[in-house]
């Protein structure tokens, strides 16, 4: 499947108005198991554990490689709903945010376990760490594309061959305007594809911890100043070429069979 089932029930995730739907239908679920910092509902006990269990592991490890340090124990566990199919994995998390702090946090995921525990719960996880650091909305590009980093291989690799694709096809938008992005745009795929990207530079340029700062800064004060402050460049602009050329080299390297997409690209030029 070229799109998850649940990609765009992502668009109501920072919702003001939190519906709490898991504790209305209980009994459309089998188990429950709880940890210090999650409490999960699925169909069976085994999966219950081992989604509650991984969800701890992530939110742990994500957290250290991000921020340098654990996220402290929250003062209510976040409530994980747990949908298995047979399909690729998804999921949804919805905050609340009071006085720069998260003040509520929910999270569904759904697919094969498998999926659900190497692609949707680390994905979801960083969202809550992300959360955590900012008090408040995160710039959709970052927010989405550096969760994506979170995931498994495969899907880092799909990301890299959408963002091939986007470029190749002149989708894509020129940083000064995707770092502005407040609503998802109609071509979802192709903007996570984007955010996947640039997150990837950046954090190859100058790791996690910087690539928050960055983020975080160029909310506060503009794009510009943040670019040369953490990576040493004028502008967005300049910012901007960095990320093409690298993509070109090493994205294209990454993948031969993609190389005369890029070639197309460059020949229209
Ligand atoms: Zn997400």
């Amino acid at each position: 499947m070229t799109t998850r089932p649940v990609r765009t029930a992502r668009l109501s995730r920072r919702s003001r108005y939190i519906v709490l739907v898991v504790s209305c239908v209980p009994v459309l679920l089998g188990a429950s198991h709880r940890t210090t910092n999650f409490v999960v509902e699925a169909a069976t006990p085994g999966a219950a554990k081992a989604v509650a269990d991984h969800a701890e592991l992530c939110r742990k490890e994500i957290a250290v490689l991000w921020l340098g340090k654990e996220l402290a124990a929250w003062q209510s566990p976040c409530p994980v709903k747990v949908k298995l199919t047979q399909g690729e994995a998804g999921g949804l998390t919805s905050f609340g945010f009071a006085a720069g702090r998260v003040a509520d946090q929910t999270m569904s995921v759904e697919g094969r376990l498998d999926r659900i525990l190497a692609s949707a719960i680390p994905h979801e996880v960083t969202h809550t760490v992300f959360a955590a650091y900012f008090g408040g909305p995160m710039p959709r590009w970052a927010d989405e594309g550096a969760s994506l980093l979170s995931e498994d291989a495969r899907e880092r690799r799909r990301h890299d061959q959408i963002s091939l694709d986007l470029l190749a096809r002149r989708g894509d938008l020129p940083l000064a305007k995707l770092f502005r992005v407040e609503d998802y745009p109609s071509d979802l795929m192709g903007f996570y594809g984007q955010g996947y990207s640039i997150s990837r530079f950046l954090v190859e340029m100058g790791g996690r911890p910087r690539f928050l700062q960055f983020v975080r800064d160029g909310l506060r004060g503009g794009w510009d100043p943040a670019a040369k402050t953490h990576y040493g460049l004028a502008d967005v602009r300049e910012l901007d070429r960095a990320w093409r050329s690298w993509h070109k080299v090493v994205v294209a390297r990454e993948s031969p069979g993609d190389k005369l997409i890029v070639r197309a690209q460059s020949a229209g030029e």
